[in-house]
């Protein structure tokens, strides 16, 4: 971008926000501070608009566009704020593109207009986790931290109040990063990458540039915080040493994963964080004690390796951090018990919709699983999975869209049978456990055909296994 978003977002300018989910909401609280004139260009139809929000966005003089977006309109601006969830690719932004208007996502407003330094977490699975985590290391630090985001309040919404914290900290989707302009995160965690949003991405190819362009404007002083562990991640970084990456990485790299492993920071002992690293007078070695905590297993345990070296990057001492560990609260519908009925165990683990979540769920089971799985599927196929299905799943009940292309895949590994609603599911997974089992719902697909979300359907799963527990 030649000129910077102040320049270009003066007094008078027209900028036009293009989705007006929460975080279009939010980007116009904010444009409304800086005096801009502002259009609005949503998807949906009027009348899926709350009553509310189309008076308060007639009050405040804002146009509004509804039922699509229209070139017209778009080509119009001198700068348009895209909506995580709206493809860049779409006619009206091409068409907008070529004229030379920014085209531009709610990170790239941080390099002109956020005063904190920002710590960012990406990864295909593990975001919101690990966000909430550095947010509540951070703050039981003393540290006055902002969370959002991916996750929760839209940076936008933050950017719109008083800028009261010390340090923001950014759940980043790699769509998000698609439109990031020059985002620079201080410190940037990347957690795994695995395939998703393939119906989104041209190939993996491109998700995989997309996610590790979380660290493409960082500079030498900045922390870029990586699973060392993850095959893809290694890849890509080997291709930074033969100088065959798309563009050169400055920052600081600080390796996290298995013991035993040469150049890792931090890796784990059992339930033990360890880390070593150099400081001016030579190395020092660090503990952390998960045992007692809720992080204590995988992928959880990972996840707090990533955090703490994020807060040490921060400043945060290692007394603080222990303090706030134990008093994490895990994130629902991730892998979450809910439920022991007849000596077998009930996992919502709802959120996992890719094969990476999956995979790390099973990989985390002792015992044998009857899972149930399918939605709308992502695109990525299912073969990641073959060998953990093999090994530990004892019967797959599939729901929704994907079922069939999911019992093509899994058919020859395991015993599959269908159902058509949750209730159903459920039955026919207690019908096939045995005794010490694991029924896990871990459905490797969005949920956007069934239910409104994937909490909604995690709380379709507790409330049929406690409608178990009744009979
Ligand atoms: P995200 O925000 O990236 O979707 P979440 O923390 O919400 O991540 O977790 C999403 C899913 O991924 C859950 O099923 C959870 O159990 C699983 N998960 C969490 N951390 C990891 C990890 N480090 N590796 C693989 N899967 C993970």
């Amino acid at each position: 971008m030649s000129r910077n978003l102040k320049e270009i977002l003066q007094p008078g300018a027209h900028v036009v926000v293009v989705g007006l989910g929460r975080s279009g909401v939010s980007a116009v609280r904010f444009l409304l501070k800086l005096g801009v004139k502002i259009s609005v260009s949503e998807g949906g139809c009027q009348e899926s608009l709350a009553g509310d929000l189309v008076r308060w966005l007639a009050e405040k003089s804002v146009f509004v566009e509804t039922g699509g977006h229209t070139a017209e309109l778009l080509t119009s601006a001198d700068c348009i704020l895209v909506s995580p969830g709206v493809p860049l690719g779409i006619a009206p932004l091409a068409a907008a593109r070529q004229k030379g208007i920014p085209v531009i996502g709610e990170l790239a407003l941080v390099k002109d207009f956020l005063e904190a330094p920002v710590v960012a977490v990406t990864g295909t699975n593990g975001k919101s986790t690990v966000t909430t985590l550095i947010g509540d290391l951070l703050r039981g630090s003393g540290r006055k931290a902002f969370v959002g985001g991916n996750i929760g309040i839209p940076l936008a919404e933050y950017l719109a109040g008083p800028q009261d914290c010390e340090v923001v900290v950014l759940e980043v989707s790699s769509f998000q990063l698609d439109s990031a302009g020059e985002f620079r995160p201080r410190v940037g965690v990347l957690l795994n990458i695995t395939p998703d949003h393939l119906d989104r991405y041209a190939s993996y190819g491109e998700y995989v540039d997309s996610k590790m362009s979380l660290f493409k404007n960082q500079q030498p002083g900045d922390v870029a915080i990586v699973n060392g562990d993850d095959p893809v991640i290694a890849e890509w970084l080997s291709k930074k040493e033969n100088r065959q990456s798309p563009w050169p990485l400055r920052a600081e790299i600080r390796l996290y994963g298995s013991c035993g492993m040469a150049g890792m920071m931090a890796c784990l002992r059992g339930t033990k964080v360890m880390i070593s690293m150099a400081n001016e007078t030579g190395r020092i070695n660090e503990e952390y004690e998960l045992a007692d905590t809720p992080l204590s297993q995988a992928p959880n345990s990972e996840n707090a390796m990533a955090a703490i070296l994020a807060v040490r990057a921060m400043g945060c001492s290692p007394e603080a951090i222990r303090k706030s560990l134990d008093g994490f609260t895990p994130l629902p519908h991730r892998l979450t018990l809910v439920a022991r009925l007849d000596d077998v165990f009930y996992y919502d683990d709802s959120k996992a919709t890719n094969v990476g979540a999956v995979y790390s769920a099973l990989d985390g089971m002792r015992q044998p699983v009857v899972l149930i799985a399918g939605g709308r599927d992502k695109g990525g196929g299912y073969g990641m999975l073959l060998p953990l299905v093999k090994e530990k799943v004892r019967a797959m009940v599939l729901i929704g869209e994907a079922k069939e292309a999911m019992a093509k895949a899994f058919s020859s590994s395991t015993r599959i049978v269908f159902a058509e609603e949750m209730d159903e599911a459920v039955g026919l997974a207690r019908a096939m456990a045995e005794k010490g089992d694991a029924v896990l719902l871990s459905p490797a697909c969005a949920s956007f055909d069934m239910f409104r979300s994937y909490s909604h359907r995690g709380e379709m799963f507790t409330q049929a296994v406690s409608r178990l527990g009744e009979c």
